[in-house]
């Protein structure tokens, strides 16, 4: 049986306090629903010894209308809230769509949406118990000197694996920071980086406190597409999140961002652009439809990072841009292999 490794649990009520003892307790982390911060230390990817709960933190969590029209999540909004949200389902349904296929229904209780934001990459190398990486001499993440996923690589390459990623990156996010220096907004693009030991531009002691969205135009269609072996509960081995704004049956904007592949998630702008300015109820669509996901094809490169046969994964990628795309137009829901 893995344990825990000894902390002191420290939970503040207001975010003043939580950000105060950040800074008073050298290597304290923060933690939200623990579903990830909890395991990666019972396999001793990380040892904080003091964990700040947010637990405690009212104003944190929630989703509520902001009065220029924007929707603010509290970073503590469990997922399933987000997921069974009439409000989000209507106006951000890609993000709707991808909380409810985050793991399964417990984890989706206590996971918190900043909490998946802000979710460690993964690597079927380093997401085991510290006994089976000694055996192997561990890796750069952690502990090691090398990397099993590209052979003399010399940057990590464990991949982003949150599922509200892109769709939030779809819907223009702007996530705020709390820190005792002050609040700071950051877009939500600009908080990525391309290395799998630490993907994000966040000091230790910054809170996530809100993920702030545009309102969307009344032609929004949104939908989320999750390639993964298991329906019932498993990390995406790609996940895809469509945006398209109609004018009539016109593609005025699109977007497609995509996760599980490298470090950071990303933003397929060479796609994006075949769906632009065609009508979806023309002659023109299903062409545009099919070097769109063809497109995608070329742009993803799977490696062998996470479990799932890359090829194969590579494979499916068009198959899942095609009908995420199509689940967009239609808005029949997430797309997901059950
Ligand atoms: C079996 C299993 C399956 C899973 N499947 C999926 C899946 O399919 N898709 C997926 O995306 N995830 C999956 N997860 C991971 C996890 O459950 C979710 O990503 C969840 O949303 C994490 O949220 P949390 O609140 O539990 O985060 P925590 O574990 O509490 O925190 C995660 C990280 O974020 C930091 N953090 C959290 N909140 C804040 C904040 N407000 N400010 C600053 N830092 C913060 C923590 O310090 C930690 O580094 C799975 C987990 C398990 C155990
Ligand atoms: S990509 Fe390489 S360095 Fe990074 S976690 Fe996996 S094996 Fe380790």
């Amino acid at each position: 049986m893995l344990r825990l490794p000894k902390f002191e649990l420290l939970e503040p009520r207001t975010i003043e306090e939580a950000a105060r003892l950040l800074v008073e307790h050298e290597g304290a982390r923060v933690v939200a629903g623990g579903t990830d911060l909890l395991v990666n230390m019972k396999h001793e990817i990380e040892t904080p010894p003091v964990l700040v709960s947010l637990e405690r933190v009212a104003e944190i969590q929630g989703v509520r209308p902001m009065a220029d029209g924007r929707i603010q999540i509290g970073a503590m909004t469990r997922l399933s809230a987000i997921a069974a949200d009439e409000r989000l389902r209507r106006s951000h349904p890609a993000l709707a769509q991808a909380a409810s296929l985050v793991a399964g229904p417990q984890l989706r209780d206590m996971g918190t949406l900043g909490g998946n934001v802000l979710l460690d990459t993964r690597c079927q190398w380093i997401n085991q118990s510290h006994f089976w990486r000694q055996s192997l001499g561990f890796c750069l993440k952690k502990d090691g000197t090398k990397c099993h996923v590209v052979e003399g690589g010399s940057k990590c390459v464990a991949a982003a694996s949150n599922d509200t990623a892109p769709t939030l990156m779809s819907l223009d996010a702007q996530l705020r920071f709390v820190s005792t220096r002050g609040e700071r907004i950051v877009p939500i693009d600009e908080l990525w980086l391309a290395d799998g030991i630490r993907n994000k531009s966040l000091p230790h002691d910054e809170i996530l406190v809100a993920i702030e969205l545009p309102p969307t135009p009344a032609g929004h269609r949104g939908a989320y597409g999750k390639l993964r072996e298991r329906g019932s509960i498993d990390f995406p081995l790609w996940g895809v999140a469509v945006r398209l704004d109609l004018e009539g049956t016109k593609v005025a904007r699109a977007e497609l961002c995509c996760v599980a592949l490298q470090a950071r998630p990303l933003r397929l702008k060479k796609c994006s652009e075949l769906l632009v300015g065609v009508d979806t109820a023309s002659n023109e669509w299903r062409p545009a439809v099919e070097a769109c996901a063809a497109m995608a094809r070329k742009l993803c490169h799977p490696m062998p990072n996470i479990p799932g046969d890359h090829e194969w994964r590579r494979e499916m990628v068009p198959v899942y841009a095609r009908r995420t795309i199509e689940a967009a137009v239609s808005s029949s829901g997430p797309v997901h292999h059950v």
